[in-house]
């Protein structure tokens, strides 16, 4: 399907109508994270639709960020939100937007309603509040402040403002209904004291916005159109609403719910990531085996694999939960298209051409793509001693060619993108373990088929051993053993698969060495790999395997 006929989702339906009925003349939507943390693959899905839909109507998308907690939001979250945002291949309008651009106009609102008697400093704290609030089946309890006289709430909140009351001690709470049946009306708070320096406004404030207060006013200032949120904010809706109907606001935006993106085998709560950073088991948020952004990014996911993904999972009203295979599906399907090939020895045997002098060096040419010329070509130099991997040999010559494709005593083989190579002898060590195969070399086999009578099993891959380079593989794995890690009574960090990462040391072609960070590669019968961000150079290559060739994830559990 082209981009033009895809189908359409349940808000691309709502849009359509809006515009053929002339509520709307253009669309405006935004992706609003609170940086408390890096964006991970939930947030992709809803980036992919609210920027998605921008591109798609011709309208735009802010990227605003919902900075009304200072105490956990920090400037490297936004830094690190931002970076995501381009590198998924998006644009958002104009400058970045935040929250706290608005906390002038919030506190003017927020007098708006108090004028109105419609809102009430409350000196009851948290707990009286909370119980106060009732529940389902109890009706909500009035707070005693919540006749006080307009003056009265009008000077409360000033000294609220000016810094005069501790954190906790009281809020100021809007003026709606204690019974009502929707608990999000029963008086909710507007207003908090946090006594925090901020990292976009410093320590302007010590009063702040609720998320409630301030989410449906930041898009109604912005001219949002449509305000796509999860499924947890539907009860919200109510006080969105209440908010625009209240408050002297310049447009009315609307809200629409979608369900949360969530996947098998991973954990999408930054609040539940940040524990697996604090407490060590990861690297870093952008460790590959994250299922941020930054993770599977550092990892070799494409931003088209992930666009791709969160096009496959789409848009739905109802929780549902996506297979990883899916997502690894798409980056397989990427990476089979588009990364070079290469080869890579992981666990080096040696092998000695007997009929090829020490010092000779021949160059041997490989496409980078089976289907892609455009990609160019690679030089392999071809030696009297290469690596190949020890499970491509075997003593064992009773193995039918169909079982073992591969090197036996005696018999033939081609060398990936070289020649056809026999081999004639085993040498072993004291303990009898195979150090060497002396081989020798067909000649006038490089792209040709070997003469009548010489029947190669197989190919392999190899690397020279004089001209190869080594290289650190990181072998990674899923980050949880467990299919719902975070589902059942146990805590999600009891299901860590204990084996997500293996360090290991390979030989590698040296044009290798001299790849881009980030570039992806399919090293031959081995995975897809991808040159570390950070810590590759060509001096100490690193490559981090991205996803092997099959999944074997089921053979394993
Ligand atoms: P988390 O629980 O991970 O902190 P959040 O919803 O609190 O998630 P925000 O930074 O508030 O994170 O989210 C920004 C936007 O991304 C919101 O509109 C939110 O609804 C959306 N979003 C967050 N998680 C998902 C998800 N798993 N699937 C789809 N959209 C998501
Ligand atoms: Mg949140």
């Amino acid at each position: 399907m082209s981009s033009t006929e895809k189908s359409s989702n349940f808000i691309e339906q709502i849009i359509d109508n809006d515009l053929a009925e002339g509520r709307v003349s253009s669309i405006y939507t935004r992706f609003p994270p609170e940086p408390n943390g890096f964006l991970h693959i939930g947030h992709a899905s809803s980036i992919c639709l609210n920027f998605g839909l921008a591109e798609k109507y011709q309208g735009q998308c802010n990227l605003r960020f919902d900075d009304t907690n200072p105490e956990k939001e920090e400037q490297a979250y936004v830094n690190a939100i931002m970076e995501d945002v381009r590198w998924l291949g998006f644009k958002w309008s104009g400058e970045v937007k935040y929250a706290s651009d608005y906390f002038d106009t919030f506190y003017e609102w927020a007098l708006h309603l108090i004028r109105e008697g419609k809102a009430y400093v409350d000196h009851q704290d948290a707990g009286t509040m909370a119980k106060n609030r009732g529940d389902f089946t109890t009706p909500g309890v009035e707070s005693p402040y919540r006749n006080q006289s307009v003056e009265d709430n009008l000077a409360e909140f000033e000294k609220m403002r000016a810094g005069e009351y501790e954190e906790g001690s009281c809020s100021l709470r809007a003026k709606i209904d204690m019974q009502h049946a929707n608990m999000n009306l029963r008086d909710p708070i507007l207003y908090r004291i946090r006594k925090q320096s901020h990292h976009q406004t410093g320590d302007k404030w010590c009063i702040y916005p609720s998320y409630d207060f301030a989410h449906g006013q930041e898009d109604a200032i912005e001219g949002i159109t449509h305000s796509i949120c999860t499924l947890e904010f539907q009860d919200h809706r109510p006080l969105y609403e209440w908010f625009l109907e209240n408050l002297p606001v310049p447009h009315q935006p609307k809200q629409y719910e979608f369900a949360r993106t969530n996947l098998n085998y991973t954990v999408t709560s930054k609040r539940k990531l940040k524990r697996l950073v604090d407490e060590g088991v990861v690297g870093s948020w952008d460790d590959p085996r994250m299922p941020t952004v930054s993770g599977l990014r550092r990892r070799g996911y494409t931003a088209a694999a992930i666009r791709t993904f969160c096009e496959m999972v789409g848009i739905s009203r109802s929780d549902g939960i996506a297979d990883i295979a899916m997502l690894e599906h798409a980056i397989r399907d990427d990476l089979n298209n588009h990364a070079a090939r290469a080869m890579a020895v992981l666990n080096p045997l040696k092998l000695v051409i007997t009929n090829l002098p020490e010092d000779e060096v021949q160059s041997m040419t490989a496409a980078a793509h089976p289907n892609k010329p455009e990609l160019g070509e690679r030089t392999l130099p071809f030696t009297r001693e290469i690596y190949i991997d020890r499970a491509d040999f075997t003593e064992d010559t009773t193995l039918s060619r169909k079982k073992f494709k591969r090197l036996v005593l005696g018999e033939y083989v081609r060398l990936r993108s070289a020649y056809v190579i026999k081999a004639d002898e085993v040498v072993k060590d004291d303990q009898g373990e195979i150090i060497e195969i002396r081989a020798s070399y067909v000649p006038g086999t490089v792209g040709e088929n070997p003469p009548e009578g010489i029947r190669p099993r197989g190919v392999i891959h190899w690397v020279s051993a004089s001209h190869g380079k080594q290289a650190e593989l990181r072998m990674y794995d899923r980050l949880f053993s467990h299919p719902a890690p975070d589902k059942g009574d146990e805590d999600f960090m009891s299901h860590v698969n204990g084996h997500s990462l293996e360090v290991r040391q390979a030989w590698i072609e040296p044009g290798l060495a001299e790849a881009d960070p980030e570039q992806n590669f399919q090293f031959e019968r081995e995975g897809y790999f991808v040159a570390d961000r950070h810590d590759h150079t060509a001096g100490a290559p690193v490559f981090n395997l991205t996803i092997g060739l099959k999944d074997n994830w089921a053979k394993k559990v």
